[in-house]
């Protein structure tokens, strides 16, 4: 049968182990990362756990298995996704970096640029770091205009000087502000929007963090402003052609922005769990626990089936993108938009159902509203970037409304 919604064996074992793992390491790191107050230090704390990942395989199982990795479905990324992003979703998000940086090397890498790009996050052992080196300090949801991108890349002999101001992408100044292993840099080469390859030693000393950003969710992610400074890239490292970044750059936010709606799905799972035990547990004073009124079991049944909704929603967008089927670039805009706005409206829900004792900072439910205020605003705005993406698809002369979910 060609559908099916019953996890494997293989996929519960992955389930069970990524489980263990974030039972076993995302827990306490969340816990410290929530009590430190500086960004920079509470994002190192998560070098060691990530340096336990690779050791276990885990990040080469986000490299698809035709590049050497073992990602072989966008399900098993959910399920993994899931599990981390219920304890850490930062952490999460600073170990998928390669899940957008090397999107564009797989779509237009020579095959000696994708040997080469790859091989760092094929290690076991290490905390190898990628940057998508998109989004600049004076916005990006207009990069593919004229003025869009300021980032330029002048040609100088056999090289590519590249100067500019980047912001927002995590480690971007890798973990000791030389850089990450690998920084794929939009900027503007004569030949138009492009995307450069940034190895560490071309970084090295030329990158100026200007700020790390202290979030209020998310907060071990560490987000900077940086300032790259005559970055001096081989030619070689151009991917595909000159001109060739924009449609590069949107299909690299396919899958990390279908992925969002997973991050959603486990901040909503994460609520839940706290909202029905209170539910279930609190009288509030009345003869009956407070899931016995009506209108706090409605809240419940409501939050679940939309969980259930965006779960479902993101496997099947998640499957589409890695499948590269056509209908994979709608069913991501879709997983993203609604799968974050569902998170933000069933998080507020949730949060009501609790009353006051959820606005106490020691209460374990407002940071999952915190995190879920992230989804609408990170991997490219609902508002500014992903609606008009859609609104391109839904005006495509012969779009057909049914092709998306294969009932054409
Ligand atoms: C934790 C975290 C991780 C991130 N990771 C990365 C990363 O890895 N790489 C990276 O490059 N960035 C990253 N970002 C930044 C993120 O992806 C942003 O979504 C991206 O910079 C686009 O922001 P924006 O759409 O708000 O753009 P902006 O240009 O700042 O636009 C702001 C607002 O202006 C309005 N607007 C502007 N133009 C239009 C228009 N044409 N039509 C309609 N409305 C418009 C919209 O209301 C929009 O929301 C990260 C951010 C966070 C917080």
């Amino acid at each position: 049968m060609a559908v099916s919604f019953l996890l494997s064996p293989e996929q519960e074992q992955l389930k069970a182990a990524a489980r263990g793992f974030a039972e076993e390491h995302l827990r306490d790191l969340a816990a410290a990362v929530r009590a430190e107050p500086d960004p920079l230090t509470r994002a190192l704390l998560a070098r060691p756990v990530i340096e336990k990942a690779v050791g276990l395989g885990f990040l080469k199982g986000l490299v698809p298995a035709p590049f050497g990795g073992s990602a072989s479905s966008g399900v098993d990324a959910a399920i993994f996704i899931e599990e981390w992003a219920v304890h850490s979703p930062d952490l999460t998000i600073s170990l998928a970096g390669p899940l957008i940086a090397l999107a564009p090397v797989y779509e237009a890498g020579t095959p000696e640029q994708i040997r080469r790009f790859v091989a760092p996050f094929l290690a076991d052992s290490g905390a190898p770091l990628a940057a998508m080196a998109f989004s600049e300090p004076e916005g990006s949801a207009n990069f593919d205009a004229p003025t869009g991108t300021r980032t330029t890349a002048t040609p100088d002999g056999d090289d590519y000087v590249i100067n500019g101001r980047k912001a927002w992408a995590s480690h971007l100044s890798g973990w000791d502000g030389d850089g990450p292993d690998l920084m794929t840099i939009v900027c503007r080469a004569p030949g138009g929007v492009s995307l450069i390859v940034a190895e560490r030693e071309h970084l090295a000393g030329h990158v100026e963090v200007e700020e790390h950003y202290d979030l209020p969710g998310l907060r071990g992610c560490l987000t900077s402003r940086v300032r790259l400074h005559d970055v001096r890239v081989p030619r070689g490292n151009l991917l595909g052609a000159e001109g060739q970044g924009v449609a590069l750059t949107r299909n690299a936010f396919l899958p990390s922005g279908a992925s969002i709606g997973i991050f959603a799905v486990a901040a909503m799972r994460g609520a839940f769990d706290v909202a029905l035990r209170f539910a279930t547990t609190e009288t509030r004073g009345g003869a009956v626990p407070i899931i016995d009124h009506q209108a706090v079991s409605d809240v419940l049944a409501d939050a679940k089936g939309r969980i259930e909704a965006v779960r479902l929603l993101t496997w099947r967008a998640l499957d589409a993108v890695m499948a590269q089927h056509p209908a994979a670039p709608e069913l991501a805009l879709h997983a993203k938009v609604f799968g974050s706005e569902t998170g933000v409206e069933v998080l507020n829900d949730l949060v009501k159902l609790v009353g006051v004792t959820a606005y106490d900072e020691a209460f374990p439910i407002v940071e999952y509203l915190h995190e879920a205020l992230a989804y609408p605003v990170i991997e490219g705005s609902n508002i500014g970037v992903r609606r008009r993406q859609l609104q391109d698809l839904l005006r495509t002369p012969g779009y057909d409304p049914l092709a998306a979910s294969g009932m054409s």
